[in-house]
């Protein structure tokens, strides 16, 4: 195999094929092919695309880089996995693994760290003190087996060209590549071994994919490559365009997935009913509800039984954190700055820029520009109001935590992300469309 050839082939817009991406993937993943070869690959796929073969000859090697679950013989079987491809605020995994479990579905989480504006579960987790979510693959299968679920950072064993390839495209401006982003979604989630997977796909100014149309896109590349792999691949689009639920930040994210969890009132509505149709989706889909609408009554029985919240207990508790949601709660970092913005004129709140929150959240400390830097899990926003509601000018629209006492910049740029209107506008569902494969 000669790197070369394989760069110059696919500059000139050849297909490649599959035996030329398998050794390709091959020698990157032995670490034979130099960076510089490997990032003019990248962006020679960047600027001339795959297509369904050649992507998934990709997927498919980038999978068997690495270990790839065996899950037969788990309880309750076949292994259901759920993947947002991101955005700002979203906590939905944090909330519907629990739930999903709770309702007999075993889950085998594997999720990443935020980068740039999106945030990311691991780093909401780790919000929680003596939180391991690097368990060995090994030890992942056996608290899946003993608990039901269990929720780990992506490991060095699965896919690990993935994380080569991942990194390079991260500083060769090589990221935002459908097939590159489906390849490295898909190659994951196939190594860990789920026999169904339900892809929440977000569409939206905070997402990867701004559009409905290129969502779509993503999504049916990724259901294709399912198909491929003979495994069941489902797609939900959902938006990104106001962020999700009223927290933005770490700890402040997984406060409010443990409100729902525990069936707290007054809820973010938008965001408590994605939830429960995510969960009732996956149910029906997995063949554990006859219906989606079955499926949302059994997420709904689990929250208000308790038995969500009891489940995500015992997940927190196998993976070295305390007993109870009520100690998790006690434990969670505290900032130690917190400032209003307050609403620019009085009117309903009938929009909040995704983007632009998701980088003031940033700036406070909730996440990084660089992998491996260190966050504030503390920092971050809280909404007091929601899409839809009335607020008096002057009135708090949210709370903003940090650790310095110079944010009014952000405050300043928060209160003009919110658009207030005189006349109230209904908000829109978060769940947009469930995208369709023809035979
Ligand atoms: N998430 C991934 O895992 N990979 C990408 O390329 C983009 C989002």
């Amino acid at each position: 195999m000669n790197p070369l050839e394989i760069i110059a082939a696919k500059r000139d817009g050849m297909e490649l094929s599959s035996r030329q991406i398998t050794a390709l993937i091959e020698q990157v993943t032995a670490g034979n092919v130099p960076d510089y070869q490997t990032a003019a690959w990248l962006m020679a796929v960047y600027l001339r695309g795959m297509t369904l073969q050649e992507t998934t000859a990709l997927t498919l090697a980038m999978r068997d880089s690495g270990s790839v679950v065996q899950a037969a013989g788990l309880p309750n079987g076949p292994l259901l996995d759920k993947h947002s491809t991101g955005g700002v605020g979203d906590k939905t995994s944090l909330a519907l693994v629990p739930m999903l479990a709770a309702c007999g579905a075993p889950l085998l989480k594997m999720s990443g760290r935020g980068l740039g504006i999106t945030g990311g579960t691991i780093d909401k987790l780790e919000s929680i003190p003596g939180f391991r979510a690097g368990l060995a693959l090994h030890e992942a299968v056996e608290q899946v087996r003993t608990v039901g679920a269990a929720m780990v950072a992506q490991s060095k064993e699965l896919a690990p060209a993935d994380g080569i390839l991942y990194a390079l495209r991260d500083v060769t401006g090589t990221v935002a590549s459908m097939p590159l982003i489906a390849a490295s979604i898909m190659s994951k989630k196939l190594a860990s071994g789920a026999d169904c997977i339900v892809l929440d796909v977000k569409a939206g100014s905070g997402a990867f994919m701004r559009t409905r149309t290129e969502a779509r896109a993503l999504a049916r590349l990724m259901m294709q490559l399912g198909r491929e792999a003979g495994t069941s691949v489902h797609a939900l689009i959902t938006d990104m365009n106001q962020p999700l639920g009223r927290t933005v930040g770490n700890a402040l994210e997984l406060e409010e997935a443990l409100d729902v969890l525990e069936n707290k009132p007054g809820l973010d509505a938008r965001f408590r009913r994605l939830c429960i149709q995510l969960a009732g989706y996956a149910l029906a889909v997995s063949n554990r509800a006859k219906t989606w609408r079955h499926g949302r009554e059994l997420a709904e029985n689990a929250l208000a039984s308790g038995a969500a919240a009891e489940k995500c207990a015992a997940i927190i508790s196998a993976q070295g954190g305390p007993h109870s949601l009520a100690q998790v709660r006690a434990t969670l970092p505290r900032a130690h700055v917190q400032k209003t913005a307050a609403a620019r004129r009085s009117g309903y709140l009938t929009g909040m820029d995704a983007a632009e929150i998701g980088k003031i959240a940033l700036e406070l400390g909730a996440g990084r520009t660089r992998k491996n830097e260190p966050l504030n899990h503390a920092a971050g926003i809280k909404f007091w109001v929601g899409l839809g509601d009335y607020v008096q000018k002057g009135a708090a629209l949210a709370s903003v935590y940090g650790s310095s006492n110079e944010m009014e910049p952000q405050i300043e740029r928060l209160a003009d992300a919110c658009t207030i209107e005189p006349h109230p506008q209904q908000p829109d569902f978060a769940l947009l469309e469930v995208v369709r494969l023809k035979r």
